[in-house]
């Protein structure tokens, strides 16, 4: 059983949901990567535990940089809900990897309550070679701003999605002038 990172004590129930969700995505991905896309979904979910919106990463079907899951997901719940403010709704976002320095800002501009994540992205640097960025402090950051944040959550599946898709020799997309990556990497 992986170690839960949280920046606030740990709810059993909200564990137990985030658990089932996340595994579900898992699940999901070799769907998701036959397809094209790059190895990260999410999914907004309402209090009630209804699905308001789920997306995959799509920066190569799109050819878009900033195309992650989260961002894709943040996208659809907005425009379903008519809202570039989701705080009155409650939502809670459930992704398959710690988010990376861009969508902890984009998670922290839409109004989402609560964050729970599978793999930490160390885990998937190494993995990987994707560039997660740099988020000094970010769970204590999004605590101060009123966001939970679990992660870790059932993470041997969601490495075991990573080690697939590099297994598949598909896309570490990244800018070429990024050559910061090759230090962090564990080589295979
Ligand atoms: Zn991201």
């Amino acid at each position: 059983m992986n170690t839960i990172i949280a920046n606030e004590k740990i709810d059993d129930v909200k564990l137990a949901q985030a658990r089932k969700i996340i595994s579900g995505l898992y699940r999901e991905m070799p769907e998701y990567i036959a397809r094209g896309h790059g190895p990260f979904l999410a999914a907004i979910y309402d209090e009630k535990g209804n699905q308001i919106a789920k997306a995959a990463n799509s920066v190569i079907t799109d050819q878009c940089s900033n195309h992650h899951a989260e961002i894709n997901a943040i996208y659809d719940a907005e425009k379903t809900l008519k809202t570039y403010d989701l705080s009155a709704h409650n939502l809670s976002l459930y992704i398959t990897a710690e988010p990376c320095m861009m969508c902890v800002g984009a998670i922290m501009w839409s109004g989402i309550r609560a964050v729970y994540f599978g793999v930490p992205s160390n885990g998937v640097e190494s993995i990987t070679g994707f560039d997660e960025g740099f988020k000094q402090d970010w769970l204590n950051e999004f605590k101060q701003r009123g966001i939970t944040v679990y992660g870790n959550i059932e993470s041997d599946s969601g490495e075991k999605q990573l080690r697939d898709y590099m297994a598949q020799n598909r896309i570490v997309y990244a800018p070429k002038n990024n050559t910061h990556i090759d230090k962090k990497r564990i080589k295979p």
